[in-house]
């Protein structure tokens, strides 16, 4: 996990960048608002710890010209007053997390650790596929049709998935065998083929349905059934 730190108090950031780093968090820190921004803008980092007081610039225009590149990057501000303007202009400006200080590390660790979560939480809701009148949560390991669940086998829903994430395109049998092989085990062609065949028939009803292109390879397309 690649974390960043904005704080200018060198001492405090000495002691945070340490206590960050036994926490097995690797900790890029900079002392003033310019290189703050300017390396968000430009490295990729996991979390922010941005103070606002901050030379330079501020840690507030820093995080409004960052959230502009980076909607998604997790950010938690650091400020000395507990300012209601302090903490609506912060939470406007973009940021996940608010904490004042003088703060107790503990504190400090654990807010970073829920903003990492939820970063991740947001990533596993944008596996989820949509194709016609199909949903694929892929975390979840579940597929709908309109709000009805279908039951499929692991391997299946694997096989839909690919089929989906290619949406209006033709997926070749060796490349879905080849995205489901792995782990020591070998997918065969053929296994290709038992598996779309029973996919098909659970699909029946659904308005989609896995078109067999001749010697290409499948499809995924609406087949125009009624509404069930
Ligand atoms: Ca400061």
């Amino acid at each position: 996990m690649k974390l960043f730190l904005a704080e200018d108090d060198a001492v405090l950031a000495d002691a945070l960048l340490t206590r960050l780093s036994r926490l097995g968090f690797d900790t890029a820190h900079a002392a003033d608002g310019l290189t703050a921004q300017q390396r968000l803008l430009n490295e990729d980092f996991d979390a922010v710890v941005l103070d606002i007081g901050l030379p330079g610039q501020d840690g507030l225009q820093v995080l409004r010209n960052v959230r502009v590149h980076k909607p998604a990057l997790p950010i938690l501000l650091l400020t000395a007053l507990d300012s209601m303007e302090d903490r609506v202009a912060g939470l406007d400006a973009g940021a996940d997390d608010y904490l004042v200080k003088p703060f107790e590390f503990p504190e400090l660790e654990a807010r970073i650790r829920a903003l990492l979560r939820r970063h991740r939480a947001a990533d596993v809701q944008r596996d989820e596929l949509r194709f016609g009148r199909l949903r694929l949560d892929r975390a979840g390991q579940r597929a709908w049709a309109d709000n009805v669940a279908l039951e499929l086998s692991a391997r299946e829903l694997e096989v839909l998935y690919i089929l989906m994430s290619h949406a209006d395109r033709v997926v070749t049998k060796e490349q879905i065998a080849a995205e489901l092989s792995g782990d020591g085990e070998e997918v065969g062609a053929n296994a290709v083929e038992v598996y779309v065949h029973r996919l098909r028939k659970k699909l029946d009803g659904s308005g989609v349905g896995v078109r067999a292109v001749r010697g290409l390879g499948y499809l995924l397309a609406g087949t125009g059934d009624a509404q069930p």
